[in-house]
């Protein structure tokens, strides 16, 4: 076990590289897929309805709105608040850039709160410090499947008449005091990645109770158009509307019907997703210069990401070193995230800088995501755990 790193000319604790997340496609799937094929219409059709409907009803929201990606999803929440050049959303920067180019798409501009050292969730005091006159939004996001402190965010919202969005993206399948997330705001966004819960290849969803925002959403993401071909059909007419402009985000019927067949797997991944989880803990409390995140009280986690902070006043090395033995080791581990603000882009845009987010920059130095994914084996876990320990043990100060 405590053998020549591989990056040093050692053997690899594993040939192949286990990858930090993969679907999994079962032939159950492969067979809807094959059906929607043969079906007429393979876009816009019945199954986009039902895995709306499905996917609505498991996440406890009255309606759910299909799109093309978790980018579009938050195109479509933010774009449905009609805000003005000059309004500010509120993001987390510990996320991926989606969750900021949501209000540069609609002309307002994000600003980046800082995260909790223990969860890397985006932290009430600092959403607090930064809401003002121009607020108008917060995109909470759930980072590596842990639900936000709901409560807490969205009594800061109301109390400023601030509208409080999910990017659930990492969550499906998580709660917050028994209550599922996609349930927890007024609109959450999903993704349907392969790399996340549930996938359609590419794909997003929007959850919410209310239906008005519902509608707008489904005409955003066809073209602005106020009716779509089967209420045409239902009218007998060719007529239709566009009331505003619009963009074509729709998933396809072949796409749902992936969704809808793995969401039936939901349950039992999430389980597995947190057995997994588990054992990391477990393994991981006896070892040092490493440690898990903190999971709240009263949280179920979904386990998008098995992230570590490593103790690098125990280590000869910064976490990039580690990051480069373990993937010479075998492992894929990858590193989740660069804090949004401090992309080219942002600073040069935004102006934003080192010290904005002191928090989600610390975090950055010491952060590693640990392969999680259903269909891991046990087998697959012990090679984390032995490359990680010869890893750690290696670069031991
Ligand atoms: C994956 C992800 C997105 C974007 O989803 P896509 O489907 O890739 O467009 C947005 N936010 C977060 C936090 C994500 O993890």
């Amino acid at each position: 076990m405590k053998g020549k790193l591989a990056l040093d000319g050692g053997n690899p604790v594993r040939r192949e590289m286990l990858p930090y997340g993969r679907q999994t496609i079962e032939s159950a799937d492969v067979e809807a897929v094959r059906q929607a094929l043969q079906d007429d219409l393979i876009t816009t059709g019945p199954r986009v309805d039902a895995f709306e409907e499905a996917f609505a009803q498991s996440v406890g929201a009255r309606h759910a709105v299909a799109v093309s990606s978790g980018t579009a999803a938050l195109h479509c929440a933010v774009q449905a608040l009609r805000l003005s050049p000059g309004d500010e959303v509120i993001v987390p920067s510990m996320t991926f850039a989606a969750t900021a180019n949501a209000a540069l798409f609609v002309g307002a501009r994000p600003l980046f709160a800082d995260v909790d050292p223990e969860t890397l969730l985006i932290d009430p005091a600092s959403l607090d410090r930064l809401l003002g006159r121009r607020s108008k939004a917060v995109i909470a996001v759930d980072y590596a499947g842990q639900p936000c402190d709901y409560p807490a965010l969205g009594e800061l919202a109301g109390q400023r008449g601030v509208a409080l969005l999910a990017d659930a993206c990492h969550a499906p399948g998580a709660q917050l005091d028994g209550r599922p997330v996609g349930s927890l705001a007024e609109m959450s966004c999903f993704s349907l990645h392969p790399v996340k819960h549930l996938t359609c290849g590419e794909g997003g969803m929007i959850t919410t109770d209310d239906a008005g925002l519902a509608e707008d959403m489904r005409r955003f993401r066809n073209h602005g158009i106020s009716l779509d071909h089967r209420a045409r059909r239902r009218k007998g007419s060719w007529y239709y509307e566009i009331s505003r402009l619009g963009y074509n985000y729709r998933l396809t019927d072949i796409q749902c019907a992936l969704g809808l067949s793995q969401l039936s797997r939901l349950d039992s991944w999430v389980a597995r997703r947190r057995a997994i989880a588990q054992a990391y803990d477990q393994a991981l409390s006896g070892m040092e210069a490493v440690r898990p995140l903190k999971v709240r009280p009263g949280v179920e986690h979904a386990y998008h990401l098995y992230v570590v902070r490593l103790d690098l006043d125990r280590l000869r090395v910064g976490r990039t070193q580690v990051f480069q033995a373990l993937r010479a080791e075998g492992i894929g581990v990858n590193v989740h995230y660069i804090p949004v603000h401090l992309h080219p882009f942002y600073r040069r845009e935004l102006g934003t800088s080192e010290g904005l987010c002191p928090n989600a920059e610390a975090a950055y130095q010491d952060i590693l995501t640990l392969p999680l994914f259903p269909a891991m084996a046990q087998a697959d876990q012990s090679d984390v755990l032995t490359a990680l320990q010869k890893v750690l043990h290696a670069y031991r100060r």
